[in-house]
């Protein structure tokens, strides 16, 4: 048996496939490292979709590979999106990898185990099926997470059905496949009865969940049922289409016990052109209305989204338009990409690409546009009141929480000076907020 040391790279969704490996692993007898350089065999879980995420892979590849050379450990396994979408270059690129698994074989790394403990010196690596993925997989060990005690992602579909004209995902992601509903609840109960205070529901789409289904799933069925659990938590949904979200969905978020009123909801951009360019016709008609059409639907609802710029094509005239859209909307957290040509898409040969360091300056003025806005909403946060989750306790220091508005890892927190020893990790406590430190607020116990 090997102990094994999880590097696991990219989206929530990728950690979603390493917390189904990790809980592989343990039924079949391995352990888990507490990091990679205790390890025997180290299995790095790639992210592919951009250069950068492509670069930080092959760093942690090399020195995993490194590690190996030195006598640290004895296996290197690299999974996910990069061996999926560059299966043949991986071999060439990184020949001391000792194994390569796709996204759909994330159960076959027991037996990859195996066969590395028989397998002869310089043989070849073992390494992936072919072809489009078509499989989901359900946590072997439900309440196994990556992400701490408190908070934990679950990951309701697979794969997307869009094509967008920037995104390569659906090229080694495959279509969309959402999980069943009862698989969803026996993991969110798992999840519930260990202490999980916060189940955040992720896929390239949420609010595609169960069109590829003929069961009637959808994501406002699927929260309804998750609504009815037992127990103190809250839920979230990141990553969905603002035109896919039903009056259903509204209604049954405005009336939940536990789901929070938080809208992720990337629109790219918001000029027509550049949406129909970027396939992402079917979002222009309600770019205009969904931001009023929410906050009337969800008290105190909170709105996030992702903007694109230097997209082929962008004219001076289409950024400032979205500069002015994002003014008047005043999202609650934006975050902003420069377009990237990735191969194999439909943009990746547009012309009238903009020049870098224009494309450079109009994401520094959206960003900086974002900040100030973020400033004013937050200064209008001083005074009220919330119950937050608490996600630390630094004793003298207080306590790091979240309030409602603060999704995990991509929103700022808030820091509660002066807290009982009694409060720990999963408590949520009522607070007053009394100020802001950098895109953090700062509040006392209520
Ligand atoms: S929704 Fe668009 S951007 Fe997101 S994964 Fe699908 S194709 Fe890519």
């Amino acid at each position: 048996m090997s102990s094994v040391g999880i590097v696991s790279l990219g989206c929530s969704k990728n950690l979603a496939d390493s917390e189904v490996m990790a809980g592989l692993l343990l039924k079949a007898g391995h352990t888990l490292a507490p990091t990679p350089d205790r390890a025997d065999v180290i299995l790095v879980n790639t992210c592919a979709f951009i250069e950068p995420a492509r670069a930080e892979a092959a760093e942690n590849i090399l020195a995993a590979c490194a590690h190996k050379a030195a006598g640290h450990c004895r296996a290197v396994v690299v999974a996910g999106c990069m061996p999926q979408r560059y299966r043949e270059q991986m071999l060439e690129a990184f020949p001391e990898v000792d194994a390569l698994l796709g996204v759909d074989e994330l159960d076959r790394l027991p037996e990859v185990l195996k066969a590395l403990s028989k397998r002869r010196r310089g043989a070849l690596p073992v390494t992936v099926a072919p072809g489009l993925p078509t499989r989901t997989f359900d946590k072997p060990i439900p309440a196994l997470r990556l992400t701490g005690p408190v908070f934990a992602y679950m990951k309701i579909a697979e794969g997307c059905n869009h094509a967008c004209a920037f995104c390569a995902i659906p090229l080694f992601r495959g279509r969309l496949r959402s999980r069943p509903v009862d698989a969803l609840l026996g993991e969110a109960r798992a999840l519930i009865e260990t202490g999980c205070r916060e189940i955040n529901l992720v896929a390239q789409d949420v609010t595609a969940y169960g069109k590829d289904r003929r069961d009637g799933s959808s994501l406002a069925g699927l929260l309804r049922e998750l609504d009815a659990l037992e127990g103190d938590f809250w839920l979230r949904w990141l990553y969905g289409f603002h035109n896919h979200v039903t009056d259903e969905l509204l209604e049954v978020m405005a009336g939940a016990r536990h789901v929070v009123p938080y809208f992720d909801l990337p629109i790219q951009h918001c000029a027509t052109d550049i949406l129909r360019a970027m396939r992402r016709a079917d979002t222009i008609k309600a770019i205009e209305s969904f931001p009023a059409r929410l906050r009337a639907a969800v008290p105190g609802a909170t709105l996030r989204t992702t903007c694109m710029v230097g997209f082929p094509g962008e004219t001076e005239d289409h950024f400032k338009a979205l500069l002015d859209y994002v003014q008047a909307v005043r999202f609650d957290r934006l975050g902003a990409f420069v377009f990237s040509p990735e191969e194999g898409t439909a943009a990746a040969d547009l012309p009238g690409l903009p020049p870098p360091e224009v494309a450079q300056r109009r994401h520094r003025e959206l960003m900086e546009t974002q900040a100030r806005i973020a400033r004013e909403l937050d200064r209008a946060r001083v005074g009220s009141r919330g119950r937050a989750l608490v996600v630390d306790y630094r004793g003298e220091d207080g306590a790091v929480a979240r309030l409602p508005h603060q999704a995990p890892e991509v929103d700022g927190l808030t820091r509660i000076a002066h807290v009982p020893d009694a409060v720990k990790p999963g408590d949520f406590v009522e607070v007053r907020v009394t100020g802001r430190r950098g895109y953090d607020l700062t509040a006392a116990l209520a």
